[in-house]
């Protein structure tokens, strides 16, 4: 997704290759696996300590899980990084509707976002401080940001929807200008 815009990407599986970077992403995937292997790796406190300084950061499903400071029917193990000041629910879509796709409209984004949903979390309550950029039509919460923190409860690389990973760009480079 960064190529396509573009950008530099490099994997971090380790402390040492967060240095040099301007943000960082947070994937999909499954939020007690990154939670262990972050705590297990040294990543957890490294990355929570980015957060504190204002890092960009930009997760995107169990990404979110990870940005936010308060869950909703997690393991008792997993932990998040937190940072954003959210309640999120893990795996909030029932059955059937597990995995769909939708249109919406996401601020800041001109023309409908098609958005991927796969066992997705859904952010049930925001704090003061946070904007919310994108509802789905229940009028669930599935985007938004707060500072230099960016959360998504879907996937938009399965669908090759590049503009929200662009936004995620605009703000590493204003928070480099700073
Ligand atoms: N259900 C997963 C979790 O709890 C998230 C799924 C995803 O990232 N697509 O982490």
């Amino acid at each position: 997704m960064l190529k396509a815009i573009g950008r530099e990407a490099v994997l971090v599986r380790k402390t040492t290759e967060l240095r040099g970077l301007v943000g960082l992403i947070i994937p999909g995937g499954e939020s007690t696996v990154i939670s262990k292997l972050s705590i297990d790796t040294g990543l957890f406190e490294e990355i929570r300590g980015l957060i504190s300084n204002g890092f960009p950061v930009f997760g995107t499903c169990a990404g979110l899980i990870m940005l936010a400071d308060n869950l909703l029917d997690a393991t008792a193990k997993q932990r998040s990084f937190g940072g954003l000041d959210v309640t999120v629910r893990r795996n909030a879509f029932g059955n059937q509707l597990d995995s769909f796709e939708t249109d919406l409209d996401f601020i800041g984004i001109n023309d409908s976002v098609h958005a991927a949903f796969i066992r997705a979390p859904i952010i049930e309550s925001v704090g003061p401080g946070v904007e919310v950029l994108a509802r789905i039509s229940s009028g669930g919460i599935v985007a938004v940001r707060q500072g230099n923190l960016l959360g998504i409860a879907f996937h938009p690389e399965i669908t090759g929807e590049t503009r929200v990973h662009q936004l995620f760009a605009d703000i590493c480079d204003a928070a480099k200008l700073n």
